[in-house]
């Protein structure tokens, strides 16, 4: 529409001047909505955690954190205290065939279909298969969950441990099969598309909130 855009959402229709897309793990889908062709495709990766039985609590006083591999955007598991005071040790990284699929059960047929005909899907596939298989086992055999704790805490136990929540990673991956692990901005004229905005210190973060604000007060001319 002249001089702004005319948005079909589920709950009707909305005029606005401008647009921010930081639809997380259906940024990717809201911008092809939006006639952009995205760089990259969304693909899932669902984070899985135990947590710490209470008596064995004091086995962990703050974080712990592995070194990161730099060819994977992903931490490796690690301990983390939460602000519930939980104690959480994980998450692990399978892809999952659900782009909201928190549970390893989850399935959709359109997201799974989406990830299995992305070349880009099948270029990771080829050169990690074997961190692919080791993640999923890693999911279903909470024994190896253990032992990669165990890098970072040798007297954790099995029996230290229940199973916790878990989380889906908005992973975006690039047609030549990179795991983009830097932040992707695609802009169009009255549009701003946050397609990839990744851990660490991503979370609330303001500095990510305030660098987006200023794009959009150039670009929207909402400033
Ligand atoms: C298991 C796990 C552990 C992580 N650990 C860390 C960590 O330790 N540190 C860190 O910095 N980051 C971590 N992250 C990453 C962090 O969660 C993400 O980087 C961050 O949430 C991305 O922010 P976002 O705003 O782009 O997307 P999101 O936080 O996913 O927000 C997207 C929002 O868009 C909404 N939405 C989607 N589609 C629509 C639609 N069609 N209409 C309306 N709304 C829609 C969703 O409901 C959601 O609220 C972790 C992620 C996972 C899964």
């Amino acid at each position: 529409e002249t001089g702004g855009l005319l948005l079909e959402t589920t709950r009707g229709v909305l005029r606005c001047r401008g647009l921010l897309n930081c639809g997380g793990l259906q940024s990717d889908r809201i911008a092809r909505m939006c006639g952009i062709t995205p760089r990259v495709r969304i693909v899932p990766f669902r984070g899985e955690y135990y947590e710490l039985i209470p008596q064995r609590k004091e086995l962990l006083k703050g974080l712990i954190y592995p070194v990161p591999d730099p060819r994977f955007p992903f931490l490796g598991v690690h301990f983390t205290r939460t602000v519930h005071d939980i104690r959480e040790a994980g998450p692990n990284a399978v892809l999952a065939l659900k782009r909201e699929g928190y549970r390893k059960s989850s399935f959709n047929s359109r997201d799974a279909a989406e990830t299995l005909m992305y070349f880009g899907f099948w270029r990771l596939a080829l050169r990690y298969w074997k961190t692919g298989l080791e993640e999923m086992y890693r999911s279903f055999s909470k024994a190896a969950f253990v032992r990669a704790l165990q890098r970072l805490m040798p007297e954790i136990r099995s029996e230290d441990l229940v199973p916790g929540g878990s989380g889906v990673r908005a992973q975006a991956l690039a047609p030549d099969g990179t795991l983009v692990d830097d932040f992707l901005i695609q802009e169009a004229p009255g549009m701003i598309h946050v397609l990839n905005a990744p851990s660490p210190a991503a979370t609330a973060s303001i500095s990510i909130g305030r660098a987006i604000a200023s794009r959009a007060g150039q670009v929207l001319g909402l400033g």
